[in-house]
């Protein structure tokens, strides 16, 4: 077992102020696989004072030296991802032949984004050609808190710490006290980057500790956060006593509108995409809307498709799912089966309990209703588990009144052969990401939500741009300028 006490404050691994010991457990085998510490008050005190104490010194680093330790970081992982695969599998259940393929190589992917999207960076620009002497400049807005959750956790990490350090901030990381491993490794490649000691910190701790403490703390200027729309709420509450920045990335409720003209391969795309990561994605297209025409082939193909995923551990190589995070997530998909049921959809694949032969480990049997009805439970609420939805309809306007009626708004999907229908509606689907026909989004794209699904954008220019104040300067000097040049 793993004894991961200490924090990293201020570039050294530090004790926690109290000692409050924190059981990391293995989702595949219910053991406890890790000892952490959950900090409090002074712990995250001292965090920030020490990304106080450095944010001058690496705001005024020249652009092209944050790049650099920020590559520092890129060849750190490249030497080390296999343990961030193995991290990430232990703490939170994918797969490890997941987490290698897919779960950890998003640092690499994310931070390769963010370095072409930082090379483009005009950090002094002319406002325009009416006004030669005016100049807007970007700034670092300082120091910055950021939280993440545990699905897609160097994912998330990745998406915060890296822009926010090309950006001139200096942050405090709080991962979640489900999956800190992942974290706690990041950590050590900053560290081992050389990254100057307190511009990156690392706190572990939980929601109304050490998140709400940064959250409330005066010498924090910004909170990034991803996770649940219950917690983003939360902190923007705290948050607006000291009128920080506040960006959210919250859950999600996607739909995937399946037209009668899709390509053959659309139910099986959308059900896998559903079920990968165990159904824990805040993008996963959890309602599948089939025009009627095209819809009892559609149950069928879903539930022969559910019913071949094979659910095992994540220690196990194999493109089976694993299990979700923990109990209390495990007991919640239950109760949302089972709400299912007693609403009146119909159950075609998985249902109830472990799947057959398992009788340890938080596995959930990949499950599809049929017949769902919009205004359902399991048709409204965000159930982060492999549980879909299939509702059927007759008409575009209906199935984009399906679609848009929930609060939230992050990705919802299109799957048809008629590109002027897709167009339109790419346009009239309420929520930040529309992805048609299994084409995923490019190198850069921004990824973030409208409504209850929160409003950041992260990823390439926009993910960096949160982390910036926007100045606009007139009287500027061009001939010293020119001089300094
Ligand atoms: P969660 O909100 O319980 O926890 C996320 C993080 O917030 C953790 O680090 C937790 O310790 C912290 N936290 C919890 N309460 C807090 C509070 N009051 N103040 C400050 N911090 C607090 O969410 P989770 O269960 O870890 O993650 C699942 C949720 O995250 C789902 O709803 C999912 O849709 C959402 N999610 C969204 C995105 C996105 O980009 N939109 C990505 C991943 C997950």
């Amino acid at each position: 077992m793993l004894t991961k006490r200490d924090f990293y404050i201020n570039g050294a691994w530090v004790a926690p102020a109290a000692p409050r010991d924190c059981a990391v457990i293995d989702p595949s085998t219910e053991d406890t696989c890790a000892i952490i510490s959950l900090g409090d008050q002074a712990d995250t005190d001292a965090a920030v004072a020490a990304a106080k104490a450095a944010l001058p010194g690496w705001a005024a680093t020249p652009p092209a030296m944050r790049r650099a330790y920020v590559a520092g970081i890129l060849a750190q992982y490249e030497a080390r991802a296999e343990e961030m695969a193995h991290a990430i599998s232990l703490e939170m259940g994918a797969p490890i032949d997941m987490s290698r393929d897919d779960q950890a190589p998003c640092l690499p992917w994310h931070l390769q984004n963010f370095l072409t999207a930082f090379d483009q960076i005009e950090w002094v620009r002319p406002l325009g050609p009416h006004a030669p002497n005016d100049r807007i400049a970007l700034e670092p807005i300082g120091v910055v808190g950021l939280i993440t959750p545990w699905n897609w956790p160097m994912n998330q990490v990745t998406l915060k710490v890296i822009p926010a350090l090309l950006a001139g901030c200096t942050c405090v990381l709080k991962p979640s006290e489900e999956s800190p491993l992942s974290s706690l490794l990041f950590a050590e490649f900053c560290h081992d980057a050389g990254v100057p000691a307190g511009v990156f910190n690392l706190l572990n701790g939980d929601g109304p500790g050490v998140g709400s403490q940064l959250s409330a703390h005066p010498d924090v200027e910004m909170i990034s956060f991803t996770g649940s729309t219950r917690a983003g709420r939360a902190i923007s509450v705290t948050a607006a006593q000291t009128l920080k920045r506040v960006t959210l990335e919250l859950g999600g409720k996607g739909a995937n509108l399946i037209f009668a003209d899709a390509d053959e391969r659309a139910v099986e795309r959308g059900v896998r995409h559903m079920m990968n990561n165990s159904g824990q994605s805040c993008n996963a297209p959890s309602r599948m809307l089939v025009e009627r025409s095209a819809y009892d082939r559609a149950v069928e193909i879903a539930a022969a498709v559910a019913s071949s995923i094979k659910v095992a551990s994540a220690h196990e190589p194999g493109a089976h799912i694993g299990p979700v995070v923990n109990k209390r997530q495990w007991e919640q998909i239950q109760g949302y089966i089972q709400k299912g049921i007693d609403e009146g959809a119909r159950l075609v694949a998985g249902g109830l309990g472990l799947p057959e032969g398992v009788n340890k480990g938080f596995y959930v049997r990949p499950t599809v209703f049929a017949d769902v009805v919009p205004g359902m439970t399991i048709e409204k609420e965000e159930i982060f588990g492999p549980v879909l939805a299939i509702i059927p309809f007759d008409t575009e306007a209906e199935a984009v009144a399906i679609a848009n009626n929930t609060p939230y708004g992050l990705t919802n999907y299109v799957q048809s052969q008629d590109g002027a229908r897709r167009n339109r509606l790419a346009r009239v689907l309420k929520s930040g990401m529309v992805e048609m026909n299994g084409k995923s989004r490019g190198a850069g794209a921004p990824f973030g939500g409208v409504k209850a699904s929160g409003r950041a954008r992260e990823g390439g220019h926009w993910g960096i741009e949160e982390f910036l104040e926007v100045k606009a300067i007139s009287g500027w000097d061009s001939t010293a300028e020119i001089a300094a040049e």
